[in-house]
């Protein structure tokens, strides 16, 4: 049930058609994984917020950098030095004192995943490398539960939705190509953008509206200010998904 105060925070969803109390407790239900608080991470975790989201577990093992400010909006000056979640923590209970923050500082790794997700809805892919990206891909598919994907480069941006046995994962899209870890261009509207799309489609899923991202791989590009989308099919043979059972 929500409380008199959130029917009144929350006033401008609940009217939309379809979304209503209704939609409005499933997101206060809702448990998400944001894995990364960088670029993607904080708009997505504060957009989540602000809507609603009853628990944000985040995690991220890095400290705020100065270097960070140009895309992390979750951070200010006074933060350079901190770790990350507890500056993040911090910011996103300032925003919303209703929701319930968890912060884990550890790095994603194989050997740990499984419980760092743990009973989370679904995972946000908010990383800056593709072997983690993999990892929670698997770690999705393993738990049957959906997975956001985003990523940044320059002006430009990616995002695709996974629904485990339903739509092409990110090992179907990429077969586990990899590209070495460098130090990447990206300004600051691009995970600001992809990051956007990642809550909206987090939030579609949990109410249930429109049409998921699955099955297309969307393209931002900030210069010529274009959308582009690719089909993207489940590959049989995937090492990831090629056995789940279909739902
Ligand atoms: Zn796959």
């Amino acid at each position: 049930m929500l409380t008199k105060k959130e029917l009144d925070r929350y006033d401008r969803q609940i009217i939309m058609p379809g979304f209503g109390a209704v939609g409005q407790e499933k997101l206060k239900k809702a448990k998400v994984f944001i894995a990364g608080a960088g670029g993607l991470g904080s708009p997505a975790a504060l957009y989540l917020a602000a809507a609603g989201i009853g628990t944000i577990r985040i995690a991220d093992h890095d400290t705020v950098r100065l270097s960070n400010l140009n895309r992390q909006i979750l951070y200010q000056e006074k933060d350079i030095g901190r770790e990350k979640i507890s500056s993040a923590a911090a910011r996103l209970k300032k925003l919303n004192s209703n929701i319930i923050v968890e912060t884990i500082g550890e790095t994603i790794t194989e050997a740990n995943a499984d419980r760092l997700v743990g009973d989370s809805d679904l995972i946000i892919d908010a990383m800056d490398n593709l072997p983690t990206r993999y990892l929670l891909n698997k770690t999705a598919i393993q738990k049957n539960i959906p997975f956001f994907h985003g990523a940044v480069y320059g002006f430009e941006g990616r995002a695709m939705t996974v629904i485990p046995g339903k739509s092409a994962c990110l090992t179907c899209l990429y077969h586990g190509a990899n590209v070495p870890a460098e130090k990447f261009p990206v300004i600051g509207t691009a995970p600001g953008v992809i990051g956007c799309i990642q809550a909206t489609e987090v939030i579609k899923y949990l109410t249930g509206l429109g049409e998921l991202l699955t099955g297309r791989l969307l393209n931002y590009d900030g210069l010529s200010m274009k959308f582009t989308e690719f089909k993207i099919k489940r590959d049989p043979g995937c090492a990831h998904c090629g056995r789940a059972p279909d739902r």
